[in-house]
């Protein structure tokens, strides 16, 4: 019986074209350092039943061979020597990996993939900074804020007090951010037009020195939409609503306009048109006529209640409105569209999360959310989505591609992940609509989102990958294919993360034709 302990050739092919490239060197070495470098190696892969000695004293053998041409002969280790401990390896190893698998191909490949990662990793911070690493200097920022509007800590950390606190007029914002006079001239301008409001908490996270703070973009109107105001396309209610505060793209999912009001007004507002030029209270009837729509369309199961801002709505309204489809019976689940967790986060109170858990317990509920940078997740917010996430199905964001605002890689990366580890799915990435020319100036090209949206795949969670949409009349997807053509029954792929074509070999038509096939063979 041959000692199958050193039967090299029980190796894989992995090891076996790995020793034959090591022994591939000199096997004479006067170095006495680096001997007694790999004696210890060599000792503690024999002493201990662990993998990783093994591939530590591997690993270095490789490096030798690779940078000074020395064979494993050269410290006096035979081709049975290593035999035997690659064997260990293999035994030790749960799954049997094989040293020349380690160390030849895993290992490389990580590496590789960690490069990929590197310089994300070393500029991320830098380039797009979340709320909870600017957090001391946003609570700087709202002690000045508190001051200037004069505002209590109480009304501060209620929802009310900052709804009544809420920043609409220049005069106010230039009070508590540091604007050039000739910016607050364009903005008092622009405001005759466009409604501006921030909650002061909103506001206490831009950054003023930073110049197109991406918070200050996204709440603050600027001149482009006086001038990008060319012909008006019409929105999209006037020709998707086929009831009183309903938009209906699809069969099954239909939207309630429930409100107009946000607690914040964006500049980049898909509903801009609808939002209006004031806030309105909608009444009993008309949220009536909505919910008689949906009872008379038992096709209808998925109830999208957006606004404005859902969460705007008192509980008491919220609370009616999820009973009302509660007690449908087409009706399966429903959706919250909500800011309300970036833009006022104190409004995320236990009645609102009694609510949300009672319906949720009759039908899922999700909260669906918009948030367009990390800047805009601070520890205030992160803590109002993992109190939400905690009474629903599911809390989703749906983010809009903008211009200075999200469109690099870095800054999609650090948004994606920052949400994903406080509780929030990324689901739509939106390219910036054409139906408002007001917002024309914050559009990407459709290819930009592309890259960037590809360069996701493999490099961070696949469940923090969103969905890149274009809206024209319903959501159409954006991605990128990744097929690049067909061969001799293979499909040609492409690795988005770094562009490898690969074959996958495809199903055979024929055997998948057959219908008489397991239980059913004749
Ligand atoms: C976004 C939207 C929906 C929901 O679309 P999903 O792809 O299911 O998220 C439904 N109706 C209208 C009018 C919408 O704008
Ligand atoms: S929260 Fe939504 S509806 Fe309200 S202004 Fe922003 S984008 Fe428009």
């Amino acid at each position: 019986m041959p000692d199958i302990s050193t039967n090299p050739d029980s190796l894989d092919i992995f090891t076996k074209d790995f020793f034959d490239t090591l022994f591939k060197g000199n096997d004479t070495c006067d170095n006495t350092d680096l001997k007694s470098q790999i004696d210890a190696l060599k000792q503690a892969a024999l002493d201990q039943e662990l993998t990783t000695p093994i591939i530590a004293l591997f690993s270095k053998l490789k490096t030798l061979q690779e940078t000074k041409k020395l064979s494993p002969e050269a410290f006096g280790l035979s081709a049975s020597d290593l035999t035997a401990l690659a064997l260990k390896h293999e035994t030790i190893d749960e799954h049997n990996v094989s040293v020349g698998g380690r160390v030849c191909k895993a290992l490389p490949i990580v590496k590789e993939a960690i490069s990929r990662v590197d310089e994300y990793l070393s500029v991320k911070t830098e380039q797009a900074p979340s709320g909870f690493e600017l957090w001391d200097t946003i609570l700087e920022t709202q002690d000045k804020i508190k001051s200037y509007l004069k505002m209590t800590d109480q009304d501060w950390n209620s929802y009310s007090g900052q709804i009544s606190h809420c920043i609409d007029t220049v005069e106010d914002l230039s009070k508590v951010i540091d604007l050039p006079e000739k910016v607050i001239q364009e903005v008092a301008h622009v405001t005759q037009n466009y409604r501006m409001r921030l909650t002061p908490y909103y506001a206490s996270l831009i950054q003023a020195a930073a110049a197109n703070d991406p918070v200050l973009l996204q709440s603050v109107p600027t001149g482009e939409m006086v001038d990008n105001v060319g012909i008006e396309i019409p929105p999209v209610a006037a020709d998707h609503s086929p009831a009183r505060l309903i938009d209906q793209f699809y069969p099954r999912v239909v939207t309630i306009k429930a409100t107009n009001m946000c607690a914040m007004y964006c500049t980049h507002c898909l509903r801009l048109a609808h939002i209006g030029k004031k806030d309105r209270i909608y009444t009993e009837q008309a949220y009536e006529e909505a919910l008689d729509y949906i009872r008379e369309n038992d096709r209808i199961r998925d109830i999208l209640i957006t606004g404005g801002d859902a969460f705007v709505l008192p509980n008491k309204i919220l609370k009616k409105i999820l009973t009302a489809l509660d007690e449908i019976d087409h009706v399966k689940m429903k959706r919250l569209g909500t800011r309300i967790p970036v833009t006022a986060p104190q409004r995320v109170d236990n009645e609102l999360l009694d609510i949300l858990a009672q319906s949720n317990d009759r039908k899922p509920v999700r909260v669906v959310t918009q948030i367009n940078t990390a800047q805009e997740m601070t520890p205030l917010s992160g803590d109002a989505f993992k109190r939400i996430s905690k009474n629903v199905f599911a809390v989703l964001n749906q983010a809009v591609l903008l211009k200075g605002i999200n469109d690099t890689k870095v800054k999609m990366w650090k948004l994606c992940e920052t949400i994903q580890e406080n509780y929030v799915r990324p689901y739509y990435l939106f390219n910036c609509s054409y139906r408002n020319p007001q917002f024309t100036h914050f559009r990407v090209p459709v290819e930009k989102g592309r890259d960037i949206i590809e360069s996701m795949y493999g490099n961070i969670s696949g469940d923090a990958i969103p969905r890149y949409i274009a809206t024209a009349g319903g959501k159409i997807p954006l991605h990128r294919s990744n097929v690049e053509g067909a061969a001799n029954g293979d499909i040609i792929l492409k690795k988005p993360w770094n562009g490898e074509v690969v074959h996958y070999p495809d199903a055979d038509q024929d055997i998948y034709a057959n219908e008489k096939f397991a239980f059913m063979k004749p």
